[in-house]
């Protein structure tokens, strides 16, 4: 959502923000709102990758947001998928969107409110694991969210082009917590 799609996504010169994605994240963090990405990264289990590339990735993520001025609070990643190849990774896990595990864990650890928290993402998953929790949530046109048109979305979805909307729209309507997916 912060991050231009690339399929499985697992080496850090496949990171290339989403433009004005780093300046909405300045916006929050002046503004003190939490920034926590919540991410399903099955590739580990499907075995396209090994897990130690995901450090890699988040450490070009964080020195590309650093470059303007922009961090995340925390970035919390689900590397299981329940039909994936590599056993360890293997199984119905509570992390994977559209499970709300991540969401939770980050409320529990950063102290957050879910209900006054907002998850911008590009895929349904991203609104089911929002709405099981009573999170608020945005819909995001660029990367998955293209194929979202005229789909169903989970009641009271909100859509918008791209994430610097989404978090302006955000900021204009109310003043919470964000998040990003
Ligand atoms: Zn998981």
């Amino acid at each position: 959502m912060i991050i231009e799609e690339v399929n499985y996504l697992s080496h850090p010169d496949q990171v290339k923000l989403i433009p004005g994605a780093a300046k909405a994240i300045n916006t929050l963090n002046s503004l003190k709102i939490p920034v926590i990405i919540v991410s399903n990264q099955a590739g580990v289990a499907k075995g396209f990758f090994p897990i130690t590339q995901i450090p890699l990735v988040h450490e070009r993520l964080n020195q590309l947001l650093a470059r303007e001025n922009a961090h995340v609070d925390a970035i919390y990643y689900c590397p299981h998928h329940s039909e994936g190849s590599v056993p360890e990774y293997s199984f119905q896990c509570k992390c994977r969107k559209p499970k709300p595990g991540m969401l939770v864990e980050a409320e529990e650890k950063l102290n957050l409110n879910l209900t006054q928290s907002w998850l911008i993402g590009d895929n349904i998953t991203d609104m089911e694991a929002a709405a099981s929790v009573g999170c608020n949530s945005i819909l995001v046109r660029t990367g998955h969210g293209k194929q979202f048109a005229n789909q169903y979305l989970p009641g009271g979805t909100i859509v918008k082009s791209d994430v610097y909307e989404a978090v302006n729209f955000i900021l204009n309507s109310f003043s919470n917590l964000g998040y990003c997916a």
